[in-house]
């Protein structure tokens, strides 16, 4: 079996078409331009890339966006005080602040500070709380377009045995609250899980975000499972995903490629996120 790649680049350009029209279609009512503040503090190569083309896609989706820079030395204080000043600005609509953030900084603090109806990246404890008991909210970017992407390949989700490698806040938690949503049956493997290979066997519908280079190999995949790795490992100067891409290809019946597959798919949530945000403002 080769498994059939998942298109996360096409699927994110209907994604983006989509905001963008409804961005247009907010504008025509009421007047109202949808604006997007990023904040990005200090000089991390990865993350200078991510709002470099979250801020391009704006562009192209007719959305304002305001980009923040400061320096790596900000104080905590100085960065909630520019938070709350976006928070409180009513032309502002989404408050993206690019993690990490330096060392010293308490991200959570400064997540909290955003009120959760501009948290468009979903990570506020009220957007998070909310995912958990069902309600409607701003959910996280990356789950969000993992979702998108099963839903993709035609294949029920209802019933079907989901496994999740990796319990980040911002990744694994949120996607196996997504994956419960719709009705499968969930498991989430960490990096204390006992015989992992075991659980992800087992998996029809398999999600990495381990955050190890080719971490998944083809052995520790069902035949016929679809695979979606979220994980981007650099390494001399290179993109890998979580998973080896030539092995679960032969064992897969979808998968999705890195890059190219979950990636895109991040960004075009952003932009549906916010729109939303501005929507409901
Ligand atoms: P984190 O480092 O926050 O979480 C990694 C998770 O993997 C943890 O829960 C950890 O377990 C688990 N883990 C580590 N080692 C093992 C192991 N040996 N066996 C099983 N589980 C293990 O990473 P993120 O969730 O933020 O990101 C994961 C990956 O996804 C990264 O590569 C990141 O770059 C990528 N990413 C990609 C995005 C995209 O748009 N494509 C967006 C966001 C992230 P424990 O909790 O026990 O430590």
């Amino acid at each position: 079996m080769t498994a059939k790649i998942i298109d996360g680049k096409a699927i994110a350009a209907q994604v983006r078409q989509r905001a963008k029209e409804r961005a247009f279609e907010l504008f025509e009512k009421t007047g109202k331009k949808v604006r997007l503040a990023v904040v990005m503090v200090g000089d991390n190569p990865a993350s200078e890339i991510y709002v470099r083309n979250k801020i391009k896609a704006c562009e192209e989706a007719g959305i304002e966006s305001q980009s923040f820079r400061l320096p790596s030395d900000t104080s905590e204080e100085k960065i909630i005080e520019l938070v709350d000043r976006l928070d409180s600005d009513k032309f502002t609509h989404g408050i993206l602040v690019q993690l990490p953030l330096p060392k010293g900084i308490d991200e959570r603090k400064v997540l909290e500070r955003i009120s959760p109806q501009k948290d468009v990246d979903g990570f506020h404890a009220v957007n998070a709380g909310n995912l958990m008991l069902g309600n409607k909210c701003l959910t996280a970017c990356t789950p969000q377009g993992c979702i998108e992407l099963i839903r993709s390949t035609g294949a029920q989700i209802e019933g079907k045995n989901a496994v999740v490698v990796g319990r980040s806040n911002i990744v694994g938690k949120p996607m196996a609250m997504l994956l419960l949503q719709n009705n499968a049956t969930v498991t989430i493997a960490h990096s204390k899980t006992e015989n992992l290979a075991s659980i992800t066997s087992r998996a029809d519908i398999l999600v990495a975000a381990v955050g190890k280079k080719e971490f998944i190999t083809g052995a520790m995949i069902k035949p016929g499972a679809i695979v979606i790795d979220v994980g981007m490992n650099r390494c001399d100067g290179k993109l890998y995903g979580d998973v080896k891409f030539d092995e679960a290809e032969r064992v897969a019946s979808f998968i999705t490629p890195v890059p190219g597959g979950v990636g895109p798919m991040t960004i075009a949530m952003l932009l549906k996120n916010t729109v939303t945000a501005a929507e409901n403002a």
